[in-house]
């Protein structure tokens, strides 16, 4: 989240495109330092009620532990970025609360490894939701390798949600939309994307960032392939 005019403009198109959970970045993890992301506390309340106000869900990625109770009044989810699958601590301290968390699967975890940390959450009363969002790999075409057969596997071996975050997982706006779909394809349950009104000044990630006016037909794209599947007759 960039300014209150920016929240201004997304929380109606959000709205009347019947998202459920909004999700602003307002405090995350960059890859280099001197991209600045510290908290706005002004700026998060206000995406919250603006949010809230619309009946929207909030979620937040918490970055640390100590900042655990801030944030819970502005959130109606949790979410632990990649850089974090593993940072048990902030896993336990987030399976105490009543709350779904987001787990992003981190760029070189296997499926053991990011099921062993869904499991700290699903020993708690918190709901633990999956998020793929890509491997490293040699590849070099897409940010990170987006893994959709990590996504068939997690649907077929447990029941637990998983979501395709295509954003990150490939960095580029132009593979956003046919990797959301391969990954509905796989199984996702749902999907997350990045969208900003006008992607090439974003301030984060403008690579990744997707039309804010090309969601509408993206959510109806994703809406028609998940009915489409569900006619889809797997022999095993
Ligand atoms: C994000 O969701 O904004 C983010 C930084 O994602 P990841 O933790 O997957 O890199
Ligand atoms: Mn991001």
């Amino acid at each position: 989240m960039e300014s209150h005019e920016q929240v201004d403009k997304v929380v109606p198109v959000l709205v009347d495109n019947g998202i459920s959970y909004a999700r602003g970045g307002v405090y995350r993890a960059g890859t280099y330092p001197r991209e600045d992301f510290g908290l706005r506390p002004e700026l998060a309340s206000y995406w919250s009620k603006s949010c809230r106000e619309k009946n929207l869900k909030v979620v937040m990625e918490i970055l640390d532990i100590r900042l655990i109770e801030t944030f819970d009044s502005w959130s109606d989810a949790f979410q632990v970025g990649a850089r974090h699958m593993q940072d048990y601590p902030l896993l336990v301290e987030l399976a105490r609360s009543k709350k779904p968390v987001l787990l992003k699967r981190n760029m070189g975890a296997t499926l053991d490894e990011f099921l062993g940390a869904a499991e700290y959450l699903a020993r708690g009363r918190c709901s633990p939701i999956l998020v793929e969002r890509g491997s490293a790999t040699h590849e070099n075409h897409s940010r990170w390798t987006q893994s959709d057969s990590m996504i068939a596997a997690v649907k077929r071996m447990t029941g637990i949600p998983i979501l395709v975050d295509a954003s990150h997982a490939n960095g580029r706006r132009d593979l956003v939309h046919p990797l959301t779909m391969s990954g509905l394809a796989a199984g996702a349950d749902g999907f997350i994307v990045e969208t900003h009104p006008e992607p090439d000044k974003s301030l984060s990630d403008a690579d990744q960032a997707y039309p804010l006016d090309g969601l509408g037909d993206l959510i109806a794209d994703a809406k028609n392939l998940m009915e489409l599947r569900k006619s889809w007759r797997p022999a095993c």
